[in-house]
């Protein structure tokens, strides 16, 4: 997921987390079919692997590089059902993650709306009607049993990463284009409204 007022990643939040052999990876952008597949299943023995671990290291490192708050695997070229995700600040804080095989219920009745931005479609943003709260089961990049029930914005990221690993981005979710803005029109026509 792209950027979000205050909530983006920054190099400090992550910094244990990484390390100099890490690299930046290129972020597909919308209308490069790769987005549109279905990803595939993480196979427990693959994800210990020095290659997918690697992997996982450059898609942090790439989410910070882009002050992105999400990544999922198909905007790396990878179709396999990984993403990472934090939201460093804000009303709704999550502290990053690293989320593999994961599956979702919704929770919450009406959906919410909001605005969302995403690295594979640079300088636009858009509102898309979410699920306000979510129950995730996925498995972090341990194998281990990953568990979180989370609301708000960070429920609405999960929301938004899952999507992409289904090929799905977020103007196919929005109910009407009449909010698809650049960002510089963003700044200038809807921040007022904003709530
Ligand atoms: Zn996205």
């Amino acid at each position: 997921m792209g950027l979000n007022s205050g909530g983006m990643l920054s190099e400090s939040y992550v910094l244990l987390t990484y390390n100099r052999r890490m690299s930046i990876l290129k972020v597909a952008r919308m209308g490069n079919p790769v987005l549109r597949e279905k990803a595939r299943p993480v196979e427990p023995s693959e994800l210990c692997t020095p290659a997918t671990q690697k992997l996982i290291d450059d898609m942090i490192q790439t989410v910070v590089e882009y002050q992105g708050i999400g990544l999922a695997g198909p905007q790396v070229h990878e179709c396999r059902r990984i993403f990472v995700a934090g939201v460093e600040n804000g009303d709704d804080p999550m502290p990053l993650m690293v989320v593999v095989n994961p599956k979702l219920v919704l929770l919450g009745g009406t959906p919410i709306e909001d605005w969302e931005g995403c690295l594979s479609i640079p300088d636009l943003r858009g509102r898309v009607p979410r699920a306000p709260e979510v129950e995730l089961r996925a498995l972090d990049r341990h194998g281990e049993i990953l568990r979180l029930k989370t609301h708000g914005y960070a429920a609405r990221v999960i929301q938004h990463e899952i999507d992409h690993l289904d090929g799905v981005l977020f103007v196919d979710r929005m109910r009407s284009f009449d909010s698809l803005t650049h960002l510089d029109e963003f700044s200038r026509f809807w921040t007022a409204d904003e709530g």
